[in-house]
């Protein structure tokens, strides 16, 4: 007898899961056979590990040459390939696909982000996206939130009143958002204070609230993140005349990254090489040598000067010469691990927002994929919900070990389905991605460090979001291409 498929979702989420992720369901229900081509998707992290152990690499076997090289082709890499214009560069991309955080996947034949869901209209990433031919679609629907069992939509809109506390915990809301209100969001000592302590007078309810979406968003908990964003955002929510000008694509920002991906191939046949693990970034005489890892073997290329794209725990790494001081800086820079769990269900879920916030669960928010590809702008979305799972810092150990990644995203799928209100989602396939290193927390004093870290080092520059804004952004990545590009202008 098959197994019924709610018996299948009992098993999917108490039982150990035997094979890979994704998970995926057999078509009649039961979860037993697992499809032969299940996998654990995440960074590819073996020669990163070997280098930041000090382990010691041969010299190229073979060197080749160039005018620009860009190290790392995540959002920033690929707008500075781009921004370069029709510079003889080559760009080293360390995973198999470009685009970072800024990717695709698909469940059940529906696009869906593994990372960066959303970018703003008017921003960089959003005006970028307009300039290549490719505009986002509208989002246009403020957060909800679930907690208690009810959903509540635009929280920090209208939602205080219907939130399910009673009324002391309501109007600790809405004094909170009054307050936020009334400071000023460009007052620079508020980048020196962390969120926790505007919070303090507000009990532990909205506290918990925002320990949900800092993490999400902002790479730490309200302790751990400036204060300065919790302004920002109480502001673009709350304000009389806000206006939601967040926009995505079917598969989320993945789509950009793609086109921009495109449009360098276009002009540079060879100039994308993915599988590259870059080694080491050096000055050398007049030009810059790097060494990476491709196929096997060691390979050099020497060039006017680089962009070094990648986060700064692993650029510290790379270049030998760096000053004291920016080795420093980087370091300072501190990431979340994270998880993205992509759940397909049976059948849309009712009751969400395109973003909807969990607090007090072990995902922080949900964004409905099918957002802005449903036939009704969002209505009937939610057949694939993007779990977003932001993790401690001691449970990074765990994403290297694929049996308890495989216990998290079961974990989450329990949650989601206990969490939801009204009903139970069904769900039939899950896809787990794991970072080790994702959002850089927005800390409180963060922008000093920022300033030294991506100060350039004679022909090398550095890009990468993490030192384009305080916020982990496609449009903070996309800055620091622009800045690195204009930065080695003089000597390509
Ligand atoms: C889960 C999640 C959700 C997010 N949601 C949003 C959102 O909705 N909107 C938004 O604007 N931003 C969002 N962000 C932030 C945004 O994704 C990032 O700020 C942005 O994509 C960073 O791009 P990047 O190129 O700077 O870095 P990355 O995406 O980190 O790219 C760096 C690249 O360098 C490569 N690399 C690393 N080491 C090496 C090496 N040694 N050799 C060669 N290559 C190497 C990596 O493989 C990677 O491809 C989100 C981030 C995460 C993690």
């Amino acid at each position: 007898m098959p197994t019924p498929r709610r018996h299948f979702i009992r098993y999917l989420v108490a039982g150990p899961i035997s094979a890979g992720c994704p998970l995926r369901a057999a078509d009649d229900g039961t979860a037993a056979a697992l499809p032969a081509g299940s996998r654990m998707a995440g960074d590819t992290f073996a020669i990163g590990h070997r280098k930041r152990d000090g382990g010691v690499f041969p010299r190229p076997s073979r060197w080749t040459s160039c005018a620009l090289v860009i190290v790392g082709g995540g959002m920033s890499g690929l707008a500075a390939a781009y921004f370069a214009g029709n510079e003889d560069l080559v760009l080293l991309e360390n995973e198999a696909a470009p685009g970072g955080h800024a990717r695709s996947d698909a469940l059940g034949g529906i696009p869906c982000s593994i990372g960066t869901a959303y970018v703003g209209r008017n921003d960089a990433a959003g005006k970028l996206a307009a300039e290549l031919g490719l505009p986002p679609r509208a989002v246009a629907g403020w957060d909800g939130t679930v907690d208690r069992g009810v959903f509540t939509p635009d929280i920090w809109g209208g939602g205080i009143d219907a939130l399910p506390y009673e009324r002391r915990v309501r109007d600790q809301f809405a004094a909170c958002r009054r307050d936020l209100l009334r400071l000023d969001p460009d007052d620079a000592r508020h980048d020196d204070l962390a969120l926790a302590d505007l919070l303090a007078p507000y009990g532990p309810e909205v506290t918990r609230w925002w320990d949900a979406y800092c993490p999400s968003n902002w790479g730490a908990r309200a302790d751990g993140v400036a204060a300065s964003l919790g302004i920002e955002t109480v502001r673009w929510w709350a304000r009389p005349d806000r206006v939601d000008t967040r926009a995505t694509w079917p598969g989320g920002v993945g789509a950009l990254a793609e086109k921009l991906a495109a449009v360098v191939r276009e002009r540079h046949q060879e100039g994308i090489v993915t599988a590259a693990t870059v080694l080491s970034v050096t000055q050398s005489g007049d030009g810059v040598e790097v060494t990476y890892f491709h196929d096997g073997a060691v390979v050099g290329v020497r060039a006017r000067a680089a962009i070094v794209a990648v986060p700064k725990y692993m650029a510290r790494h790379l270049l030998p010469d760096l000053p004291a001081d920016q080795r420093e800086a980087m370091g300072r820079i501190t990431y979340n691990p994270y998880c993205v769990v992509n759940v397909l269900c049976a059948r849309p879920v009712r009751r969400h927002a395109f973003d909807t916030w969990f607090p007090g669960r072990r995902f922080t928010d949900c964004i409905a994929a099918d957002w802005v590809s449903s036939a009704r702008g969002g209505d009937d979305a939610g057949r694939l919900l993007t779990c977003y799972v932001p993790l401690a810092d001691g449970e990074r150990e765990a994403l290297l070990d694929d049996d308890r990644c495989r216990e998290l995203a079961s974990a989450v799928v329990a949650d989601l389905c206990a969490a939801w209100p009204g009903e139970k989602p069904e769900p039939v396939e899950v896809h787990l991605y794991r970072r080790g290193h994702a959002i850089h927390a927005s800390a409180p004093g963060l922008t000093r460090h920022q300033a030294l870290a991506r100060r350039p080092l004679g022909r090398i520059a550095f890009a990468h979001g993490d030192v384009g804004s305080l916020v982990a952004s496609s449009s903070g990545a996309i800055r620091a291409a622009r800045r690195a590009v204009d930065e080695i202008a003089v000597w390509r």
